[in-house]
Protein backbone atom coordinates (compact mmCIF):
# COMPACT_ATOMS: atom_id res chain seq x y z
CA UNK A 1 0.00 0.00 0.00
CA UNK A 2 1.46 3.52 -1.07
CA UNK A 3 1.90 5.68 1.87
CA UNK A 4 -0.49 8.58 2.00
CA UNK A 5 1.45 11.63 1.96
CA UNK A 6 1.30 14.29 5.27
CA UNK A 7 2.08 17.88 5.46
CA UNK A 8 5.45 19.38 6.84
CA UNK A 9 5.46 18.91 10.37
CA UNK A 10 4.47 21.74 12.18
CA UNK A 11 2.80 23.12 9.28
CA UNK A 12 -1.01 22.71 9.53
CA UNK A 13 -3.90 22.90 7.19
CA UNK A 14 -6.83 24.94 8.57
CA UNK A 15 -10.39 23.22 7.77
CA UNK A 16 -13.18 24.63 7.09
CA UNK A 17 -14.38 24.69 10.75
CA UNK A 18 -11.43 26.47 11.76
CA UNK A 19 -10.84 28.58 8.72
CA UNK A 20 -14.29 29.99 8.59
CA UNK A 21 -13.63 31.47 12.43
CA UNK A 22 -10.28 32.85 11.10
CA UNK A 23 -12.28 34.48 8.35
CA UNK A 24 -14.58 35.69 11.00
CA UNK A 25 -11.63 37.20 12.92
CA UNK A 26 -10.51 38.77 9.70
CA UNK A 27 -13.20 40.57 9.38
CA UNK A 28 -13.18 41.82 12.69
CA UNK A 29 -9.83 42.97 11.99
CA UNK A 30 -9.99 45.06 9.13
CA UNK A 31 -12.89 47.19 10.64
CA UNK A 32 -10.63 47.34 14.09
CA UNK A 33 -7.67 48.49 11.99
CA UNK A 34 -9.71 50.86 9.71
CA UNK A 35 -10.67 52.74 12.68
CA UNK A 36 -7.35 53.37 13.52
CA UNK A 37 -6.25 54.51 10.00
CA UNK A 38 -3.91 51.50 9.39
CA UNK A 39 -3.67 50.86 5.41
CA UNK A 40 -3.00 47.37 4.33
CA UNK A 41 0.58 45.91 2.83
CA UNK A 42 1.59 42.90 1.43
CA UNK A 43 4.97 41.44 0.91
CA UNK A 44 6.60 38.42 -0.47
CA UNK A 45 6.58 35.37 1.58
CA UNK A 46 10.50 35.23 0.24
CA UNK A 47 13.14 37.50 0.81
CA UNK A 48 16.65 37.56 0.29
CA UNK A 49 18.44 36.17 3.49
CA UNK A 50 20.50 39.24 4.35
CA UNK A 51 17.72 41.26 5.20
CA UNK A 52 16.85 39.37 8.02
CA UNK A 53 20.23 38.80 9.35
CA UNK A 54 20.33 42.43 9.21
CA UNK A 55 17.44 44.06 10.59
CA UNK A 56 16.93 41.09 13.10
CA UNK A 57 20.47 40.53 14.47
CA UNK A 58 22.50 37.58 13.74
CA UNK A 59 22.93 36.73 16.97
CA UNK A 60 19.44 35.95 17.77
CA UNK A 61 17.30 32.58 17.92
CA UNK A 62 15.49 33.18 15.22
CA UNK A 63 18.74 34.02 12.57
CA UNK A 64 20.75 31.20 14.29
CA UNK A 65 18.63 28.45 14.29
CA UNK A 66 14.67 29.12 12.89
CA UNK A 67 15.08 30.62 9.60
CA UNK A 68 14.63 28.48 6.26
CA UNK A 69 16.96 29.59 4.27
CA UNK A 70 17.88 28.18 1.15
CA UNK A 71 19.79 28.65 -2.59
CA UNK A 72 17.74 29.29 -5.19
CA UNK A 73 19.31 26.67 -7.75
CA UNK A 74 17.99 28.44 -10.52
CA UNK A 75 20.10 31.57 -10.42
CA UNK A 76 22.22 30.91 -7.08
CA UNK A 77 20.62 33.75 -4.36
CA UNK A 78 20.45 33.43 -0.95
CA UNK A 79 16.78 32.99 -0.01
CA UNK A 80 14.77 33.03 3.23
CA UNK A 81 11.20 32.06 3.95
CA UNK A 82 9.98 35.44 6.44
CA UNK A 83 10.21 34.30 10.29
CA UNK A 84 8.39 37.51 10.86
CA UNK A 85 6.68 40.79 8.82
CA UNK A 86 8.52 43.57 10.02
CA UNK A 87 12.17 43.49 8.20
CA UNK A 88 9.26 42.89 4.94
CA UNK A 89 7.50 45.90 5.41
CA UNK A 90 10.38 48.20 6.58
CA UNK A 91 12.33 46.50 2.82
CA UNK A 92 9.20 47.36 1.26
CA UNK A 93 8.85 51.10 2.96
CA UNK A 94 12.06 52.22 1.76
CA UNK A 95 12.33 50.55 -1.62
CA UNK A 96 9.23 52.02 -2.47
CA UNK A 97 10.02 55.80 -0.92
CA UNK A 98 6.55 55.26 1.11
CA UNK A 99 7.47 58.07 3.62
CA UNK A 100 8.29 60.65 1.42
CA UNK A 101 4.97 62.75 2.22
CA UNK A 102 4.98 62.18 5.95
CA UNK A 103 4.47 59.22 8.21
CA UNK A 104 2.77 56.06 7.62
CA UNK A 105 0.19 53.25 9.52
CA UNK A 106 0.78 49.97 8.00
CA UNK A 107 -0.92 46.09 8.43
CA UNK A 108 0.13 43.36 7.37
CA UNK A 109 -1.49 39.35 7.99
CA UNK A 110 0.09 36.18 6.39
CA UNK A 111 2.04 32.64 7.29
CA UNK A 112 5.49 33.42 8.68
CA UNK A 113 7.66 30.02 9.22
CA UNK A 114 10.32 29.16 12.07
CA UNK A 115 12.15 26.24 12.47
CA UNK A 116 11.17 25.24 15.87
CA UNK A 117 10.38 22.16 17.70
CA UNK A 118 6.64 21.98 17.00
CA UNK A 119 4.31 21.70 20.00
CA UNK A 120 0.79 23.56 21.43
CA UNK A 121 0.82 27.16 20.07
CA UNK A 122 4.32 26.87 18.11
CA UNK A 123 4.73 25.66 14.57
CA UNK A 124 6.90 26.08 11.84
CA UNK A 125 4.42 27.54 9.50
CA UNK A 126 2.35 29.76 11.52
CA UNK A 127 0.14 33.23 11.10
CA UNK A 128 0.87 36.57 12.01
CA UNK A 129 -1.00 40.12 11.36
CA UNK A 130 1.18 43.04 12.43
CA UNK A 131 1.18 46.63 12.36
CA UNK A 132 4.01 49.24 12.07
CA UNK A 133 3.44 53.05 12.61
CA UNK A 134 6.40 54.80 10.63
CA UNK A 135 7.41 57.90 11.28
CA UNK A 136 6.20 58.87 14.30
CA UNK A 137 8.79 59.63 17.06
CA UNK A 138 6.22 60.25 19.72
CA UNK A 139 5.40 57.89 23.19
CA UNK A 140 1.36 58.65 21.66
CA UNK A 141 2.07 55.98 18.97
CA UNK A 142 3.44 53.53 21.49
CA UNK A 143 0.53 54.37 23.31
CA UNK A 144 -2.23 54.08 20.84
CA UNK A 145 -0.47 50.87 19.70
CA UNK A 146 -1.40 49.20 23.01
CA UNK A 147 -4.91 50.86 23.46
CA UNK A 148 -5.93 49.19 20.47
CA UNK A 149 -5.05 46.00 21.36
CA UNK A 150 -6.70 46.61 24.47
CA UNK A 151 -10.12 47.44 22.10
CA UNK A 152 -9.18 44.23 19.94
CA UNK A 153 -9.53 42.13 23.03
CA UNK A 154 -12.57 43.84 24.53
CA UNK A 155 -14.33 43.09 20.89
CA UNK A 156 -13.16 39.83 20.70
CA UNK A 157 -14.27 39.11 24.82
CA UNK A 158 -11.25 38.50 25.78
CA UNK A 159 -10.58 40.97 28.75
CA UNK A 160 -11.38 40.70 32.44
CA UNK A 161 -10.72 37.84 34.81
CA UNK A 162 -8.30 35.27 32.96
CA UNK A 163 -7.87 37.20 29.86
CA UNK A 164 -4.75 38.96 28.81
CA UNK A 165 -2.57 41.00 30.44
CA UNK A 166 -0.53 43.54 29.51
CA UNK A 167 3.08 43.91 30.06
CA UNK A 168 5.58 47.06 29.36
CA UNK A 169 9.29 47.82 29.77
CA UNK A 170 11.65 50.14 28.24
CA UNK A 171 14.86 49.00 25.92
CA UNK A 172 16.24 52.62 26.07
CA UNK A 173 18.54 54.16 23.78
CA UNK A 174 21.37 52.03 22.93
CA UNK A 175 24.07 53.99 25.05
CA UNK A 176 22.19 53.23 27.94
CA UNK A 177 22.01 49.16 26.86
CA UNK A 178 25.76 49.42 26.53
CA UNK A 179 25.99 50.61 30.19
CA UNK A 180 23.80 47.67 31.45
CA UNK A 181 25.52 45.63 29.06
CA UNK A 182 29.01 46.20 30.76
CA UNK A 183 27.30 45.78 34.39
CA UNK A 184 25.44 43.02 33.51
CA UNK A 185 28.22 41.20 31.87
CA UNK A 186 30.34 41.66 34.89
CA UNK A 187 27.76 40.36 37.24
CA UNK A 188 26.58 37.12 34.79
CA UNK A 189 30.75 36.44 34.51
CA UNK A 190 30.83 36.28 38.35
CA UNK A 191 27.80 33.64 38.38
CA UNK A 192 29.31 31.69 34.70
CA UNK A 193 29.48 28.68 37.09
CA UNK A 194 26.26 28.36 37.37
CA UNK A 195 24.73 29.40 34.08
CA UNK A 196 23.08 26.91 31.26
CA UNK A 197 24.78 25.99 27.42
CA UNK A 198 22.69 28.60 26.31
CA UNK A 199 23.79 31.12 29.27
CA UNK A 200 27.71 30.98 28.33
CA UNK A 201 27.10 31.19 25.10
CA UNK A 202 25.14 34.43 25.37
CA UNK A 203 27.02 35.71 28.03
CA UNK A 204 29.20 37.82 25.62
CA UNK A 205 27.30 38.14 22.53
CA UNK A 206 23.88 38.57 23.52
CA UNK A 207 23.54 38.77 27.70
CA UNK A 208 20.18 40.74 27.62
CA UNK A 209 18.24 37.45 26.32
CA UNK A 210 19.85 35.61 29.39
CA UNK A 211 17.38 37.72 30.90
CA UNK A 212 14.36 36.29 29.30
CA UNK A 213 15.23 32.73 30.03
CA UNK A 214 12.96 30.47 30.82
CA UNK A 215 15.30 28.12 32.64
CA UNK A 216 13.54 27.84 36.34
CA UNK A 217 17.35 27.00 37.31
CA UNK A 218 18.55 30.71 36.70
CA UNK A 219 15.37 32.35 37.52
CA UNK A 220 17.51 33.23 41.10
CA UNK A 221 20.59 34.89 39.40
CA UNK A 222 18.43 36.52 37.13
CA UNK A 223 15.93 38.46 39.45
CA UNK A 224 18.94 39.78 40.94
CA UNK A 225 20.78 40.93 37.63
CA UNK A 226 21.31 44.80 37.28
CA UNK A 227 18.46 46.11 35.53
CA UNK A 228 18.00 47.76 32.21
CA UNK A 229 16.01 50.19 33.55
CA UNK A 230 18.08 51.73 36.36
CA UNK A 231 20.32 52.99 33.45
CA UNK A 232 17.69 54.49 31.57
CA UNK A 233 18.87 58.03 30.85
CA UNK A 234 15.82 61.65 31.61
CA UNK A 235 14.71 60.95 27.27
CA UNK A 236 14.03 57.72 28.07
CA UNK A 237 12.09 57.82 31.36
CA UNK A 238 10.67 60.53 29.92
CA UNK A 239 9.24 58.46 26.67
CA UNK A 240 8.57 55.38 28.89
CA UNK A 241 6.70 58.02 31.47
CA UNK A 242 4.77 59.50 28.70
CA UNK A 243 3.54 55.91 27.68
CA UNK A 244 2.18 54.97 31.22
CA UNK A 245 0.72 58.35 31.44
CA UNK A 246 -1.46 57.17 28.12
CA UNK A 247 -2.56 54.12 29.78
CA UNK A 248 -3.56 55.14 32.39
CA UNK A 249 -5.77 58.29 30.85
CA UNK A 250 -7.56 55.14 29.35
CA UNK A 251 -7.99 52.51 32.38
CA UNK A 252 -5.87 50.29 30.82
CA UNK A 253 -3.73 48.04 33.61
CA UNK A 254 -0.53 47.02 32.92
CA UNK A 255 2.93 45.53 34.56
CA UNK A 256 6.24 46.97 34.21
CA UNK A 257 8.51 43.68 33.42
CA UNK A 258 11.87 44.54 33.77
CA UNK A 259 13.25 41.53 32.40
CA UNK A 260 11.22 42.10 29.49
CA UNK A 261 13.70 42.02 26.50
CA UNK A 262 12.46 40.79 22.71
CA UNK A 263 13.80 38.09 20.98
CA UNK A 264 15.12 40.36 18.21
CA UNK A 265 17.69 42.96 18.35
CA UNK A 266 15.74 46.24 16.59
CA UNK A 267 13.80 47.29 19.61
CA UNK A 268 14.61 50.49 21.58
CA UNK A 269 12.90 52.45 24.57
CA UNK A 270 8.74 51.00 24.46
CA UNK A 271 8.71 46.90 24.37
CA UNK A 272 5.55 45.36 25.27
CA UNK A 273 3.70 41.82 25.36
CA UNK A 274 -0.05 40.59 25.91
CA UNK A 275 0.19 37.79 27.84
CA UNK A 276 -2.11 34.65 28.78
CA UNK A 277 -2.04 32.03 31.60
CA UNK A 278 -4.50 30.00 29.58
CA UNK A 279 -2.15 28.54 26.92
CA UNK A 280 0.73 27.04 28.62
CA UNK A 281 3.82 27.93 27.95
CA UNK A 282 3.06 29.30 25.13
CA UNK A 283 1.58 32.63 26.76
CA UNK A 284 2.75 35.43 24.81
CA UNK A 285 -0.40 36.26 22.13
CA UNK A 286 1.05 39.90 21.09
CA UNK A 287 4.26 41.67 21.14
CA UNK A 288 5.69 44.60 19.84
CA UNK A 289 7.34 47.65 20.63
CA UNK A 290 9.60 51.24 19.20
CA UNK A 291 12.44 50.19 16.33
CA UNK A 292 13.71 53.68 15.75
CA UNK A 293 16.94 51.96 14.44
CA UNK A 294 15.69 49.70 12.01
CA UNK A 295 14.81 51.91 8.84
CA UNK A 296 18.24 53.37 8.77
CA UNK A 297 19.62 50.41 9.51
CA UNK A 298 18.32 49.19 6.31
CA UNK A 299 19.80 51.66 4.74
CA UNK A 300 16.71 54.19 4.92
CA UNK A 301 17.07 58.03 6.40
CA UNK A 302 16.63 57.50 9.53
CA UNK A 303 12.97 57.51 11.04
CA UNK A 304 11.21 56.00 14.04
CA UNK A 305 9.15 53.44 13.66
CA UNK A 306 7.03 51.00 16.41
CA UNK A 307 4.78 48.15 15.74
CA UNK A 308 3.72 44.36 16.86
CA UNK A 309 2.84 41.44 16.05
CA UNK A 310 0.08 38.84 17.38
CA UNK A 311 -0.19 34.99 17.06
CA UNK A 312 -3.49 34.22 15.10
CA UNK A 313 -2.82 30.48 15.97
CA UNK A 314 -2.37 31.62 19.47
CA UNK A 315 -4.79 34.21 19.74
CA UNK A 316 -7.68 31.46 18.15
CA UNK A 317 -6.87 29.29 21.06
CA UNK A 318 -7.10 31.49 23.54
CA UNK A 319 -10.88 32.30 21.99
CA UNK A 320 -11.44 28.70 22.21
CA UNK A 321 -10.47 28.59 25.56
CA UNK A 322 -12.50 31.05 26.78
CA UNK A 323 -15.40 30.06 24.96
CA UNK A 324 -15.70 33.15 23.34
CA UNK A 325 -15.13 31.09 19.22
CA UNK A 326 -16.44 33.62 16.50
CA UNK A 327 -19.02 31.47 14.66
CA UNK A 328 -19.31 31.84 10.97
CA UNK A 329 -23.01 32.40 9.41
CA UNK A 330 -24.38 29.32 8.06
CA UNK A 331 -25.95 29.38 4.74
CA UNK A 332 -29.66 31.63 4.61
CA UNK A 333 -30.93 29.01 2.47
CA UNK A 334 -30.96 25.33 1.29
CA UNK A 335 -32.50 24.44 -1.59
CA UNK A 336 -33.95 20.67 -2.06
CA UNK A 337 -35.14 19.38 -5.42
CA UNK A 338 -36.59 15.97 -7.12
CA UNK A 339 -37.05 15.40 -10.80
CA UNK A 340 -35.31 16.92 -13.71
CA UNK A 341 -38.15 20.28 -14.60
CA UNK A 342 -37.55 20.54 -10.90
CA UNK A 343 -33.92 20.28 -10.55
CA UNK A 344 -33.53 23.26 -13.48
CA UNK A 345 -36.32 25.61 -11.79
CA UNK A 346 -34.55 25.27 -8.66
CA UNK A 347 -30.99 25.93 -10.10
CA UNK A 348 -32.93 29.10 -11.10
CA UNK A 349 -34.50 29.92 -7.95
CA UNK A 350 -31.18 29.71 -6.28
CA UNK A 351 -29.80 32.45 -8.60
CA UNK A 352 -32.30 34.86 -7.94
CA UNK A 353 -32.06 34.51 -4.08
CA UNK A 354 -28.65 35.11 -4.70
CA UNK A 355 -29.41 38.41 -6.18
CA UNK A 356 -31.32 39.70 -3.03
CA UNK A 357 -27.84 38.55 -1.40
CA UNK A 358 -28.96 35.47 0.14
CA UNK A 359 -26.07 32.57 1.18
CA UNK A 360 -27.63 29.55 -1.05
CA UNK A 361 -26.60 26.38 -1.32
CA UNK A 362 -28.19 24.12 -3.76
CA UNK A 363 -28.02 20.59 -3.14
CA UNK A 364 -26.23 18.07 -5.79
CA UNK A 365 -25.62 14.68 -6.29
CA UNK A 366 -29.46 13.61 -5.65
CA UNK A 367 -31.15 11.63 -3.52
CA UNK A 368 -34.52 11.12 -1.64
CA UNK A 369 -36.26 14.20 -0.29
CA UNK A 370 -35.71 12.77 3.35
CA UNK A 371 -31.83 12.13 2.93
CA UNK A 372 -31.56 15.65 0.93
CA UNK A 373 -33.02 17.39 3.94
CA UNK A 374 -30.80 15.60 6.11
CA UNK A 375 -28.67 17.57 4.93
CA UNK A 376 -30.60 20.86 4.71
CA UNK A 377 -30.31 20.38 8.21
CA UNK A 378 -26.72 19.71 8.63
CA UNK A 379 -26.09 22.74 6.93
CA UNK A 380 -27.19 24.90 9.80
CA UNK A 381 -29.43 26.90 7.35
CA UNK A 382 -32.74 28.78 8.08
CA UNK A 383 -34.94 27.78 5.56
CA UNK A 384 -35.23 24.93 3.05
CA UNK A 385 -36.42 26.05 -0.37
CA UNK A 386 -38.30 22.85 -1.83
CA UNK A 387 -39.07 22.11 -5.40
CA UNK A 388 -40.61 19.20 -6.84
CA UNK A 389 -42.75 18.41 -9.69
CA UNK A 390 -45.47 19.98 -8.72
CA UNK A 391 -43.76 23.34 -7.69
CA UNK A 392 -41.76 22.74 -11.36
CA UNK A 393 -45.22 22.60 -13.42
CA UNK A 394 -46.92 25.52 -11.88
CA UNK A 395 -43.36 27.78 -11.47
CA UNK A 396 -43.63 27.83 -7.60
CA UNK A 397 -41.52 27.05 -4.47
CA UNK A 398 -41.85 25.86 -1.44
CA UNK A 399 -40.62 27.49 1.67
CA UNK A 400 -40.11 25.96 4.64
CA UNK A 401 -38.29 27.12 7.85
CA UNK A 402 -35.49 24.90 9.78
CA UNK A 403 -35.07 25.98 13.15
CA UNK A 404 -38.69 27.48 14.80
CA UNK A 405 -41.74 26.05 14.45
CA UNK A 406 -43.83 27.23 11.64
CA UNK A 407 -45.60 26.55 8.53
CA UNK A 408 -44.13 25.82 5.18
CA UNK A 409 -45.57 28.08 2.54
CA UNK A 410 -45.99 27.89 -1.08
CA UNK A 411 -45.04 31.45 -3.13
CA UNK A 412 -45.02 31.71 -6.98
CA UNK A 413 -41.50 32.18 -8.13
CA UNK A 414 -41.66 36.13 -8.52
CA UNK A 415 -42.79 36.41 -4.65
CA UNK A 416 -39.71 34.37 -3.54
CA UNK A 417 -37.33 36.11 -2.99
CA UNK A 418 -39.85 38.84 -0.79
CA UNK A 419 -41.00 35.91 1.07
CA UNK A 420 -37.31 34.43 1.78
CA UNK A 421 -36.42 38.26 3.10
CA UNK A 422 -39.64 38.63 5.55
CA UNK A 423 -38.00 35.34 7.24
CA UNK A 424 -34.84 35.84 6.98
CA UNK A 425 -34.12 39.85 7.96
CA UNK A 426 -37.78 40.42 10.05
CA UNK A 427 -41.67 40.11 9.72
CA UNK A 428 -41.51 37.15 11.58
CA UNK A 429 -40.43 37.87 15.47
CA UNK A 430 -39.81 34.35 16.15
CA UNK A 431 -38.12 33.81 13.31
CA UNK A 432 -35.65 36.95 14.32
CA UNK A 433 -34.91 35.44 17.50
CA UNK A 434 -33.87 31.97 17.33
P1 LIG B 1 8.04 33.34 21.74
O1 LIG B 1 8.70 34.01 22.89
O2 LIG B 1 6.73 32.68 22.10
O3 LIG B 1 8.96 32.46 20.95
P2 LIG B 1 8.62 35.46 19.92
O4 LIG B 1 9.20 36.50 20.79
O5 LIG B 1 9.55 34.61 19.13
O6 LIG B 1 7.61 34.53 20.75
P3 LIG B 1 7.60 37.35 18.00
O7 LIG B 1 8.69 37.15 17.02
O8 LIG B 1 7.56 38.59 18.78
O9 LIG B 1 7.52 36.09 18.98
O10 LIG B 1 6.18 37.13 17.26
C1 LIG B 1 4.99 37.74 17.71
C2 LIG B 1 3.93 36.73 18.04
O11 LIG B 1 3.85 35.72 17.05
C3 LIG B 1 4.19 35.95 19.31
O12 LIG B 1 3.79 36.70 20.41
C4 LIG B 1 3.34 34.73 19.13
O13 LIG B 1 1.98 35.02 19.41
C5 LIG B 1 3.47 34.48 17.65
N1 LIG B 1 4.47 33.44 17.37
C6 LIG B 1 5.81 33.57 17.34
N2 LIG B 1 6.41 32.40 17.01
C7 LIG B 1 5.39 31.51 16.81
C8 LIG B 1 5.34 30.12 16.43
N3 LIG B 1 6.44 29.43 16.15
N4 LIG B 1 4.11 29.54 16.33
C9 LIG B 1 2.99 30.23 16.59
N5 LIG B 1 2.97 31.53 16.95
C10 LIG B 1 4.15 32.17 17.06
MG1 LIG C 1 10.38 32.70 19.43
Amino acid sequence: MSQTLQAIRGMNDILPNDAERWEAFEELVRDWLAAYGYRPIRMPLVEPTPLFARAIGAVTDIVEKEMYSFTDSLNGEQLTLRPEGTASCVRAVLQHNLLYDGPKRLWYAGPMFRHERPQKGRYRQFHQFGIEALGLPGPDIDAEQIIMCARLWDDLGLNGDGGIKLEINSLGEAEERAKHRADLIAYLEKHVDQLDEDGKRRLHTNPLRILDTKNPALQAIVEAAPKLIDHLGENSLKHFEGVQQLLKDAAIPYRINPRLVRGLDYYNLTVFEWVTDALGAQGTVCAGGRYDGLVAQLGGKPAPACGFAMGIERLMALLEAQGGLLEAPAPDVYVVHLGEAAGRLAFRAAEMLRDTGCRVVTHMGGGSFKSQFKRADASGAQLALIVGDDEAAKNEVTIKPLRVEAEQQRVPLDEMADRVGDWLYGADEDFEED
